[in-house]
This record gives C-alpha cells, sequence and structure tokens, in this order.
C-alpha cells in the first residue's frame, strides 16, 4: 500500500508547444486531491458486473447478440452484412479468429499484477492503422477459428476458466475485439454460466458504436480505450477511418457513463472503470494536448491516463512506395520514397513530456508513471 499523502494541485503553465490552444486552458483553482488509491477510487471488494446481471438481462443479450450477427452494423463501418454467410469489412464471420491465448505481462502495473492478464488476442481490427504496433496479428488472418461456446469452452476447463484456474491471472483482458462484439459478449456469458469470477478487460481501439458497447454493458469491467487521433485529417490518413476522432469522443464518453473512473481494491489492482491509452506520435503534440483537453471537460478530470512513448515506425511506415520500388529495381537501387515520411521515426522525450505537460495543464492528474523506486510496484 502506498502511504496516503495530501496532494495539493497547483496551477500549472501551459507548455509553449500547445500554443495555439494556450486562450483556451482553463485558469485552474487550487484544490485537494487524493492518491489514486485512497477513496473514492478504493474498493472493499468487487463483484464482477457479469455476476450481477439478471437471467433475464442475459437471456435478451444472448438474443441481441445473435441479431447483430444476422445483420451487423455494430461497428462505425456499418457493413450491415449477415456474418452466418459473408464478412464485411473486418474479414471475420461469426465465429472469432483468436490468435493467442496467454498470462501477458505487457500491461500496465495495474491490470498485469504479479501473475500477468489473461489476455486474448483476437486476430483482424476494423480500422486500418498504418503504423500498426500489433499488425501480424490486427492485419492478417492468423489464429485459430472458435465459436463464441468455444472460446468459453476451449478444451475443458473453458479458455477464460483456464487462465483463471491454470494461470492464476488477474482478470480476463480482451484485446482488439471491437469486431466480434457480439461473440464476445456471448462467450463471457457461457463463461459465467461455467464459474468464470475474474472481472473483464475491454480492450479497445475506441472505434466502436454506441450499440456495441450497450450489448456490452454489464459484461465488462474495465474499459482500456485509445485514444489514437484527434483530427479528421490525421485520422483519414493514417487509420483509414474519417471518423475515428468523433467515434473515439463519443465511445469514451458513453464508457465513462458505464463504469465511471478507475478504481482499485487495496492490492493496488484495477477492478473497474475506465483507463484511457494515449500514444504519443511523432509531431502531432498538438493533437495530444486537445486528446487531454477533451478528457477532462467532456469526461472527467479524475480520469486515469496512459501517455505512452513507446511509438516505433511498423506495419507500412516507412515502406518503399510501389512506383518507387519499382523503379529503384530498374535501376538496381535502394527506393528512396518512403511512406508516411512524417511518421517514421520514434517519438524524442520532448515530445513525450510536452503531452504530459498538456496533460497536466488541462487538470488530468491520475497518471499511469513508473514507480519512483527500483522495486515493483501496484
Ligand atoms: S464488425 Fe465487421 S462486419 Fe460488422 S460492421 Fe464492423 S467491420 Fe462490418
Amino acid at each position: 500500500m502506498q502511504t496516503v499523502r495530501r496532494f495539493v494541485r497547483r496551477p500549472r503553465r501551459v507548455p509553449s508547444c500547445v500554443g495555439p490552444l494556450r486562450p483556451q486552458m482553463p485558469l485552474q483553482a487550487p484544490a485537494r486531491r487524493a492518491l489514486h488509491l485512497a477513496p473514492p477510487f478504493l474498493l472493499d471488494d468487487h463483484t464482477p458486473r457479469y455476476l450481477t446481471l439478471s437471467s433475464v438481462d442475459a437471456a435478451r443479450k444472448r438474443s441481441r447478440a445473435y441479431a447483430h450477427l444476422r445483420k451487423c452494423n455494430l461497428c462505425p463501418r456499418r457493413c450491415g452484412v449477415n456474418r452466418y454467410e459473408t464478412t464485411g469489412m473486418c474479414l471475420i464471420g461469426d465465429t472469432v479468429k483468436v490468435n493467442v491465448i496467454a498470462p501477458h505481462f505487457g500491461e500496465e502495473p495495474c491490470i498485469q499484477g504479479h501473475h500477468g492478464s489473461g489476455s486474448v488476442f483476437f486476430s483482424m481490427c476494423n480500422l486500418r492503422c498504418v503504423f500498426c504496433q500489433n499488425h501480424d496479428i490486427a492485419h492478417q488472418r492468423n489464429g485459430q477459428d472458435m465459436t463464441p461456446e468455444e472460446l468459453g469452452d476451449w478444451c475443458v476447463p473453458a479458455a477464460y476458466l483456464k487462465l483463471q484456474e491454470v494461470g492464476n491471472v488477474h482478470n480476463i483482458n480482451l484485446i482488439t475485439p471491437e469486431h466480434v462484439v457480439p461473440q464476445v459478449a456471448l462467450s463471457i456469458l457461457h463463461a459465467r454460466d461455467n464459474g468464470l469470477t475474474l472481472p473483464v478487460i475491454y480492450n479497445t481501439s475506441a472505434y466502436d458504436s454506441l450499440a456495441s458497447l450497450e450489448l456490452l454493458d454489464g459484461l465488462v469491467d474495465i474499459y482500456l480505450p485509445d485514444f489514437k487521433l484527434w483530427s479528421t485529417t490525421s485520422s483519414r490518413r493514417l487509420l483509414k477511418a474519417d471518423d475515428y476522432a468523433a467515434t473515439a469522443r463519443e465511445s469514451i464518453k458513453a464508457i465513462h457513463a458505464q463504469v465511471g473512473d478507475l478504481c482499485f481494491t487495496a492490492d493496488g489492482l484495477a477492478k473497474k472503470g475506465l483507463l484511457v491509452r494515449h500514444l504519443v506520435m511523432p509531431g502531432l503534440e498538438a493533437e495530444s494536448a486537445q486528446i487531454m483537453k477533451f478528457l477532462t471537460t467532456d469526461v472527467s478530470r479524475d480520469c486515469f491516463v496512459h501517455i505512452m512513448e513507446q511509438y516505433h515506425p511498423d506495419a507500412y511506415v516507412g515502406r518503399p512506395r510501389a512506383r518507387a520500388k519499382r523503379a529503384a529495381t530498374d535501376k538496381g537501387d535502394n527506393a528512396s520514397e518512403r511512406r508516411y515520411v512524417e511518421i517514421n521515426r520514434a517519438v524524442t522525450n520532448e515530445e513525450t513530456t510536452c503531452v504530459r505537460k498538456a496533460a497536466e495543464a488541462a487538470g488530468l492528474w491520475r497518471f499511469c508513471d513508473p514507480p519512483r523506486h527500483d522495486g515493483f510496484s501496484l
């Protein structure tokens, strides 16, 4: 347990790198805040939400999930296809394709704990981020096909239950599930009937529809949405989705209305609420600052935020353009024309610091920071 200290928040200077936003930054009165492991963010105990769902509500969710599969408008791509017969933009039908199921130690300390987070990596995605940091899973159909029941009942004991009982993990972490929400809902209901008792995490790009989040209401305990980019121009160019930012804004507001701010039990593990992730992108600090301001003003000043600095060029970034590649091959030299050159580098310390300062200036104060000592910290 951390020592509870009083934390007095002072007005902060707006960093010069977010100059155009300066006039809009609110003046902040000093306020008293508790640490994020103190009340009201400290829970005595937590019962997963799916265990409190009535059998009538569970049956309603089942029938709604099957209906969505028969005419899929569940994510903002709105393909309208019958997924028992064909596939839409996500290229996944009525089953799921699972790439990996295993305890995972690459998450935030409050999620992975000492035993890891029970992660289920779904293949494919409804976004097409050109810099995807996970593109071998999200852009390629790699993995094993499973029905929702098999996902719950994969080899006996069930996949989720196996993670719970053999892996001794702290939670079930569904990674990139936006395009398989009906199957996920059915599998959670199936696993609950077979003894699952761990909190469920929905680890999303935030490109979710409100109908999708409504289906998940009552089944998911923790939401981990990314908020990637703010502008339509960047979303169109880098995510291949013009409406990403508008969709993410609505999704994150709806998620917060469902589960509130991130709460922990006394062991330091997150059990319920919203944790927003933001990957700092090269040269896009001004968009990051807009996102931080939105979280403060439209979601919650107590929003728990992880500002991530591990961006690296991947997927299509830095690849030779096809035309340049052909010309270079003809001439027998290396292609010089590269794709997405503006993000073909790592982020600098200055860029990350700038985003952090913008978040603090906006009024956010609950961050996922590395421990200030050498030991493991929850
Ligand atoms: S989940 Fe897949 S099929 Fe359904 S609307 Fe989205 S992209 Fe289309």
